[in-house]
């Protein structure tokens, strides 16, 4: 089994690079926006719950996304592997991922940590705002989850680099560029 971790900040290129990998190497794509945004889409609890965060910018409650993680992955026992796909977003649920996967006779082998400036993310998510249409997607709530990306996600980086799994990859380039970098790490193991 191959699990990794796609991580970065908002507007990295998490989401494009995962579904290119998830078909190169066969791993299951497991991004817990996209799941939060399918359940704001169909009304559930959950989904109404968690818009009030996502409109924000702030992260939906721990115990939340820990839950849709648990049972992504329970759904999934003949996988591959897994990407994952904007979780974990703090150091506690680093943690639960290792422990859920620990008890599931599996682990994370790579965070694959996309590096692109500032200045870039803005441009890539103001102009995402026009094309996609996500509620997020404007430049006050940008602010905040990049913010939010600092001060509560970026730890993330020393829990997997103390566990010697930190892969940090040059995010600016063309997708193909990018993708054949991630793909050279993850083929060089
Ligand atoms: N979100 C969250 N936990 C997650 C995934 C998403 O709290 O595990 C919320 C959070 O409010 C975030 C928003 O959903 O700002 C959009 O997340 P997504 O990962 O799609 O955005 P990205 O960071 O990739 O632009
Ligand atoms: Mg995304």
């Amino acid at each position: 089994m191959t699990n990794l971790i796609i991580f970065g900040p908002p507007g990295s290129g998490k989401g494009t690079q995962a579904v290119k990998l998830s078909t190169s190497f066969g791993l299951v794509h497991l991004s817990t926006g996209d799941i939060l945004r399918q359940a704001i889409a169909n009304r559930t609890p959950l989904g109404e719950k968690a818009k009030a965060y996502i409109d924000k910018g702030e992260l939906v409650p721990d115990e939340d996304v820990a839950q849709m993680v648990v049972n992504a992955v329970d759904r999934n026992t003949d996988a591959g592997g897994f990407i994952f796909d904007g979780f974990p977003r703090n150091v506690f649920q680093a943690e639960f991922l290792d422990r859920t996967l620990k008890e599931r006779g599996t682990s994370i082998h790579y965070l694959i940590a996309l590096e692109v400036p500032r200045e870039e993310l803005i441009k890539r998510l103001l102009k995402r705002a026009e094309i996609e249409n996500r509620t997020d997607d404007n430049l006050q709530v940008i602010e905040n989850r990049i913010k939010v990306y600092y001060d509560q996600t970026i730890p993330v980086i020393d829990h997997y680099k103390k566990q010697g799994k930190y892969y940090p990859v040059n995010g600016l380039g063309t997708i193909e560029e990018v993708n054949r970098r991630i793909g050279d790490i993850i083929n060089k193991k």
